[in-house]
C-alpha cells in the first residue's frame, strides 16, 4: 500500500495534479524556447544569422557591401563567423523552465519574477548575473534593498518618499500651490519641470471601483487638512478614466472652499501616464492647465 489510511485517493489526485502542472510547464518551456530568436553578426552586421534558441537557423542576411565577387572566400568566412556568433548567443540563453534548477537558484528566480516587467527568462538572467558576478556586487544589492526598506518612509506632510519624517521638498519650499498626484514616482517626473515651484500631495492611488479603491482609501482627509492658506490645487492625476474621476471628485470637494482647482490634462495624450511623460510635455501640461 503506497499511500496509507484513507488519504490515498487525495494524495493520488494531488500527484496527478502535480504531474499535469509539470507537463504544462514543460510545454510552456518548449514553447518559449521555440519562440526565442537570437541574431549572430559578423563584420559589424554586414552578415547576420538569425536562429531560434534551440539552434534552428531561420534567416541569413547579407548586406550588398559584403559581396565582393572577387573574394567569395571572405563572404564565406563572414557567414561562418555570424553563424558561430548566433550559436554562442543561443547557448547563453538561459533555459528558464529548466527543471534542474537547484533550489536556491529557483527561489531567487521566483522572487525576481515578482518584479514588474520581469518575466521568468529575465529573472533567470538576473539570477545568473547575481550568482556569477563579484561577491561585493551581490552584497551591495542586498544592502541597498535592506536600506530602502528600512530607511525610506512616507513624508508626514505630502506622502512623498523621504529619509526623514519630512521630505526635502516640504522642508525647502513654502508655496500656496499644491500639486496632487497619484504616487510618489509622479513627483520625480514633475520635478523635471524646472519652473514648477509648488509643493505636492500624494494620494496613494486613485478612485477605482473595479479595484475596490474608494475615497476613504486615499490620503484625501490629509489633503483637506493642508488647505488653509492655499491659493490653488493642481489635480495632476493621470489622464485616464480613474484619474479623471478622482480629479473631478476632489474638485467638487475643494472648490466650495473658495480654492482654485486646475487640471493638467492638456498636452498629455489621453490614457498616458505622468510617470513616463517627458519634461517638455509635462511643462506644457502644467502651464496650460484648465480651471475645473
Ligand atoms: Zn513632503
Amino acid at each position: 500500500m503506497a499511500y496509507g489510511g484513507g488519504f490515498g485517493g487525495g494524495n493520488m489526485q494531488q500527484l496527478m495534479k502535480q504531474a499535469q502542472q509539470m507537463q504544462r510547464k514543460l510545454q510552456e518551456a518548449q514553447q518559449q524556447i521555440a519562440e526565442t530568436e537570437v541574431t549572430g553578426k559578423a563584420a559589424g552586421g554586414l552578415v547576420e544569422v538569425t536562429m531560434m534558441a534551440n539552434k534552428q537557423p531561420v534567416a541569413v542576411t547579407i548586406k550588398p557591401e559584403a559581396v565582393d565577387p572577387d573574394d567569395i572566400e571572405m563572404l564565406e568566412d563572414m557567414v561562418l563567423a555570424a553563424l558561430n556568433d548566433a550559436v554562442k548567443q543561443a547557448d547563453a540563453e538561459p533555459d528558464c523552465f529548466d527543471m534542474k534548477y537547484i533550489e536556491p537558484l529557483a527561489r531567487l528566480i521566483a522572487e525576481l519574477s515578482k518584479l514588474p516587467s520581469v518575466g521568468e527568462k529575465t529573472a533567470a538572467r538576473y539570477a545568473y548575473a547575481i550568482l556569477n558576478g563579484p561577491e561585493e556586487d551581490a552584497k551591495a544589492l542586498i544592502d541597498a534593498i535592506k536600506d530602502v526598506r528600512e530607511n525610506v518612509h512616507f513624508c508626514r506632510i505630502c506622502g512623498n518618499y523621504s529619509e526623514g519624517e519630512i521630505c526635502h521638498i516640504c522642508e525647502e519650499r513654502k508655496s500656496d500651490v499644491i500639486c496632487v498626484v497619484k504616487e510618489p514616482k509622479d513627483i520625480v517626473a514633475l520635478e523635471k519641470v524646472k519652473d514648477f515651484k509648488g509643493v505636492y500631495h500624494v494620494l496613494g492611488g486613485v478612485i477605482s471601483p473595479l479595484e475596490h479603491v474608494g475615497p476613504n482609501d486615499l490620503r484625501i482627509s490629509e489633503l483637506l487638512a493642508r488647505l488653509d492658506g492655499v491659493r490653488e490645487v493642481i489635480l495632476a492625476t493621470n489622464p485616464d478614466v480613474e484619474g479623471e474621476a478622482t480629479a473631478l471628485y476632489l474638485a467638487r470637494l475643494i472648490k466650495p472652499l473658495g480654492i482654485k482647482c486646475t487640471r493638467i490634462a492638456r498636452g498629455l495624450p489621453e490614457g498616458s501616464v505622468i510617470e513616463y511623460a517627458d519634461e517638455s510635455t509635462l511643462s506644457r501640461a502644467l502651464s496650460s492647465r484648465v480651471e475645473l
